[in-house]
């Protein structure tokens, strides 16, 4: 069976889907988004949290920023952490002078639905997208609903890229061979920054997701089950690679969530086609090195709304076809930072002629940023910068 036909079926209510979802209706578009889990499974999801300037300026400029402005902080400084010391970078005073706000992504998502639910638009939760064909996407289990176009914000492994890359759309993409355990810790923060400490061992990273809650992140071999990770574990490994004698201890808490994040990134070559496109993870999965994930997401769907308005006002494609051309070159440039932070914060494992080699170089990169202006400035602009 088919209902009537919208302007726009939007597949996923994550970031990416619920900003767009928000922006075209306030633009006069209808819409309908589809999204195969529960409303719970959605505004339970702890994912991102850093959201950057430009992110946050989409979110406010549209009526979106109310959550985050009241109950966010502002993170201007990042540390790191070797056996060659510690400096704090404040990436607030050098660049652009821009923050982060940290806002936990679930609690963002809870917002935007709130918020699109209060415009009038029409979420169905529990409806999973089994194909998309011309203008047309089939929910399992028989209904069809139809729109003049498709936005496929499903994620990386969702239909939407799938359907692309069936009619032969290439992806650019790169294996980082590391994978990471993230740990969601009932703790409050240890440290006032980013933490980002290099060790033989393998990285270790701490950022802060609210006054009562803390993620981790401990580099891990390729195919590590999280159950190998026991609680006693975990902060063990953490204080080593955290070097908590030198620098002082965590604070610690029980652990919410733990989960292996393979480190890859991927870019479609082309965004979208005809009467189907595509916007965040499902345009490009990137390595959360640089938190860049859920940002990206953000813009792509402040770009993509403007391109639909475009088409759908104006009967063309004229704006379509200019998505691309505004959204990858941003898209590769967060790329381009995610993978030298990938560089800075991964070592070769092992003692051979080429693992110092690289460990040098690490040690080389780190030792630039805390004493050049110049690289600072640089790091700053990319790091906070989308
Ligand atoms: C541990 C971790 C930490 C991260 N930290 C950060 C960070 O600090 N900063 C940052 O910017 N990014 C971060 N990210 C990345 C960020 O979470 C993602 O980039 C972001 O969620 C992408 O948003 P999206 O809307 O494109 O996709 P998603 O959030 O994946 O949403 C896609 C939605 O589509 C739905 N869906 C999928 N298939 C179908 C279907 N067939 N039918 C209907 N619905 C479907 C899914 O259920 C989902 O709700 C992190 C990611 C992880 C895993």
């Amino acid at each position: 069976m088919a209902t009537a036909q919208v302007g726009v079926v939007i597949v996923g209510a994550g970031p990416a889907g619920l900003v767009l979802g928000s922006l075209l209706l306030d633009r006069g578009v209808d819409c309908v988004i589809l999204e195969r889990r529960s409303r719970e499974a959605v505004e339970g999801r702890a994912r991102a949290g850093f959201l950057a300037a430009h992110s946050v300026r989409v979110l406010t400029e549209n009526g979106l920023g109310g959550g985050l402005l009241a109950h966010g902080t502002t993170h201007t400084a990042c540390l790191f952490r070797s056996d060659r010391g510690e400096f704090t970078l404040d990436y607030g005073k050098s660049g652009q002078g821009e923050a982060h706000t940290v806002y936990p992504q679930q609690e963002l998502v809870r917002d935007l639905v709130a918020e699109y639910l209060r415009r009038g638009g029409e979420i169905r939760f529990g409806a999973e997208a089994a194909e998309i064909t011309e203008g047309a996407v089939r929910v399992r289990g028989g209904t069809r609903v139809t729109g003049r176009y498709i936005a496929g914000c499903d994620g990386h492994r969702g239909i939407g890229r799938a359907a692309l890359t069936a009619h032969g759309t290439r992806t650019a993409r790169w294996d980082h061979g590391v994978s990471w355990l993230a740990v969601l810790a009932a703790a409050p923060p240890s440290l006032d920054a980013v933490g980002y400490a290099l060790h033989e061992r393998g990285f270790a990273g701490h950022m802060a997701r609210s006054a009562s809650v803390t993620r981790y992140y401990l580099q891990c071999p390729r195919g590590t089950d999280p159950a190998e990770w026991s609680e006693e574990r975990i902060w063990a490994e953490l204080a080593i690679r955290m070097r908590t004698d030198e620098f002082g201890p965590l604070r610690r808490g029980a652990v919410l969530e733990k989960a292996v994040v393979d480190l890859r990134s991927d870019v479609l070559e082309r965004p979208g086609a005809g009467r189907l496109w595509l916007a965040g993870d499902a345009v490009g999965l990137i390595s959360p090195t640089a938190a860049k994930g859920a940002n990206l997401a953000v813009l792509q769907a402040e770009l993509l709304a403007r391109a639909l308005e475009g088409a759908l006002a104006r009967g063309g494609g004229a704006s379509l076809a200019r998505y691309p051309a505004d959204c990858l070159p941003r898209l590769w440039r967060a790329h381009e930072f995610s993978h030298w932070m990938s560089g800075l914060l991964h070592g070769p494992a092992g003692d051979d002629d080429k693992a110092r080699y690289g460990r040098e170089l690490q040690y080389a990169r780190l030792e630039s940023l805390r004493t050049s202006r110049a690289h600072q400035d640089f790091f700053a602009e990319n790091y906070v910068g989308i």
